[in-house]
């Protein structure tokens, strides 16, 4: 047997109606907020992500999988979507048509982390973009967006955590404050935030590492550097937050990984699955566009782990499927014919049925119905199909009645129609 490689999953058709519920939902939500659903491809060029993401963050350092492609040099599984988006919005000219671009897409991820339970190499999100919006009341306005969404689903124990990274006028005061801080504290750090920490200072305030962490425990907060444009920003937001019911904590540690955020920065967080986790992040990035080519246009995004989020709604939502409502158990070979022909112009009419396709005994093949739950049997026998009649039973009532062949289809129907209401 092949099996799939360490760190993938199936998504099986017993839990897709989870996945279906959470796309329909998000669909739903982003219509009514006026977001457009984009596709872009999965393979991009190694190139676009060491840009945007930063050549100094893990996922760039170690968790991308690449590949050379003759010519086309080396390409990327996408191990975000932000950077897609932004480049689709630079080479198409969307920006032309109109700068301010409301864009989602759903779907697959790749990085090369360490499998562990509830972390994937090949990993799903719902991800929003907007583009040539620099107001703080859009930063707000996602935000409430995402709780709106995460409450439809019932998602329980959330929190919302805000940061601010300040802009290129501001951010490198902070970081030479964050410098001088940790320098003193050198030794304790690991070695990926030792080699990286003259370059990138704010690595180390996301680094996982226990001793990493309790270096920069008395780290300044960003917030206390921030220029008077970024601080009247975070004013907005948290003012507008406050305005629409949406609690927030501040999080002076919050950096999020990848370089090209400015200003806001957020995770949303939930207790639904026992220790805290995120499902959904995100933050401004006022540079990007600008820097991978494009006009300078302002733009702010997030991501929602789908995986994550159908584990937690795995816990309380029933997976669903349309039920069966007619079962054909047929008796000889004319019965069987007929029974493929009427299970298809019911199917055709949008009735699920479905019948046996082999020789085996009433008896099993009403156990059979039953574990399917079928709402009703039809009997079909030689006998029976001779004088036109075959028999109906309600398998809740336990009701028998013999129905006639002629316009089965269209009496099965109206009879499951009745049934309903
Ligand atoms: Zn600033
Ligand atoms: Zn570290």
């Amino acid at each position: 047997m092949i099996e799939l490689i360490k760190g993938f999953k199936d998504i099986l058709p017993e839990g897709i109606s989870l996945w279906q519920r959470i796309e329909t939902e998000a669909k739903t939500i982003f219509d009514d907020f006026g977001y457009r659903e984009i596709r872009l491809p999965i393979l991009e060029k190694a190139e676009l992500f060491a840009r945007s993401i930063g050549d100094t963050t893990d996922i760039v350092e170690k968790e991308m999988y690449s590949f050379e492609d003759g010519k086309r040099g080396l390409v990327t599984l996408r191990p975000e979507a932000t950077a897609s988006v932004v480049r689709s919005y630079i080479q198409q000219r969307m920006y032309a048509a109109d700068p301010i671009q409301k864009l989602f897409t759903i779907g697959p991820m790749f990085r090369k982390e360490r499998p562990q339970k509830g972390r994937y190499r090949q990993f799903y999100q719902i991800d929003a973009e907007v583009f040539g919006i620099a107001s703080p009341y859009m930063d707000a306005q996602m935000i409430f967006m995402l709780m709106t969404l995460f409450s439809r689903l019932k998602v329980a124990g959330l929190s919302v955590l805000l940061n601010s990274l300040g802009c290129p006028a501001c951010r490198p005061a902070f970081k030479e404050a964050l410098l001088s801080m940790i320098e003193a504290k050198k030794e304790a750090l690991c070695e990926n935030c030792s080699r990286r920490l003259l370059k990138n200072p704010l690595r180390v305030l996301d680094c996982k590492v226990p001793t990493c962490r309790e270096a920069v425990k008395e780290a300044p907060a960003i917030t206390d550097y921030l220029c008077k444009g970024c601080d009247d920003h975070f004013s907005a937001v948290k003012e507008m937050l406050s305005g629409l019911g949406v609690g927030y904590e501040i999080d002076k540690g919050l950096v999020r990984g990848l370089d090209y955020y400015t200003r806001t920065i957020f995770e949303i967080q939930t207790s639904a699955l026992g220790a805290q986790n995120a499902v959904a992040g995100g933050g401004r990035y006022d540079g990007l566009v600008e820097l991978l080519g494009g006009p300078s246009q302002p733009a702010i995004g997030f991501a929602i782990g789908f995986d994550r989020l159908c584990d937690i709604m795995a816990q309380y939502e029933k997976p669903s499927q349309k039920p069966l409502q007619v079962f054909f158990i047929t008796e000889g070979a004319e019965a069987g014919k007929q029974g493929a022909n009427w299970v298809s112009r019911l199917n055709q009419a949008g009735v699920t049925a479905e019948m046996d396709y082999g020789e085996r005994s009433v008896k099993s093949l009403m156990k059979r119905a039953d574990k399917l739950d079928a709402a009703f049997v039809v009997i079909a026998d030689g006998e029976g199909l001779e004088k036109g009649q075959v028999i109906l039973r309600n398998m809740k009532t336990k009701e028998q009645s013999s129905i006639s062949t002629t316009g089965i289809t269209e009496q099965l129907q109206s009879i499951i129609v009745n049934q309903r209401s």
